[in-house]
């Protein structure tokens, strides 16, 4: 049985179908890439999956339990954290303060004290600069704020995490140390769904891959497969750059 399922999803904003019937499964320890054009319904699924938007039809699964429209903060606590694409922080707080929120929040809702030691202990992983601690939020570059946010996912001991574009915005440098942590979160035991437009990204860290075009599922495969198939060649031309990265 996969960690994640999602059954039959689809989803409309106003007469635009962002989701169709969208099918797939993620198994425990494996790092899903989910890829497709602009527009494709990437993040609509992210949030769909998280809770922010309640599906117009169809079910997503959790371990086994039907999570279909539970409020974000239960689905957190069963074991789902997620990413943003535009990243979403509180401004205000300093950088140390926004990971506390995850800490404090998340599946095993801790002590002040156990809090502390699980954010502190995640901006260390991620490679957050530890000067930065208690600088405000507002005054991070890109990079910083991309370690925060993932920083924050991980103090709420996920058991599945969701990235909606993590390497969007980084210089090529940034974005391959962001993969080689992807790598380094999914092999602590954490389940991971990565949603990239960049193919060339995704390539090269999933172990399988699902490709969306216009809200449906187009193919799925390793990502060998995928790159070779002509629906999805077909629905990137135009967006030729996004192979190359
Ligand atoms: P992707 O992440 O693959 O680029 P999105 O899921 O953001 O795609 O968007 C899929 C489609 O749904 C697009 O046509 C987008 O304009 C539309 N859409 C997404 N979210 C909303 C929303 N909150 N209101 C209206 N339309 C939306
Ligand atoms: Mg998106």
């Amino acid at each position: 049985m996969p960690l994640l399922e999602v059954q039959g999803v689809s989803k409309s904003f106003s007469g635009i179908v962002a989701l169709r019937n969208v099918e797939l499964g993620v198994e425990e320890g494996e790092i899903l890439g989910l890829v497709g054009p602009n527009g494709a319904g990437k993040s609509t699924l992210i949030n769909v999956i998280s809770g922010i938007y309640r599906p117009d039809g169809g079910r997503v699964l959790f371990d086994g339990r039907d999570i279909t429209g539970m409020p974000p903060h239960r689905i957190c606590h069963l074991g789902i954290t997620r990413t943003f694409q535009n990243v979403e922080t509180f401004p205000e707080l300093t950088a140390l303060e926004n990971v506390l929120v995850g800490a404090l929040f998340g599946k095993n809702a801790s002590s002040g004290e156990e809090a502390l030691e699980r954010a502190l202990e995640m901006l260390r992983f991620v490679g957050f600069p530890m000067g930065r601690l208690e600088e405000r939020v507002r005054n991070l570059n890109v990079g910083e704020l991309k370690k925060l946010q993932l920083a924050r996912a991980l103090a709420t001991e996920p058991r599945l995490l969701l990235l909606d574009e993590v390497t969007t915005g980084l210089n090529p440098k940034e974005s391959k140390d962001a993969v080689r942590m992807i790598r380094k979160i999914r092999d602590s035991g954490i389940t991971i769904l990565m949603v990239e437009h960049i193919m060339r990204i995704i390539m090269g860290v999933s172990d399988r891959i699902v490709v969306l075009n216009y809200g449906e599922k187009i193919a799925e495969g390793t990502p060998r497969e995928v790159a070779s198939d002509p629906r999805v060649i077909e629905s990137y031309l135009g967006e030729a750059y996004s192979f190359e990265g």
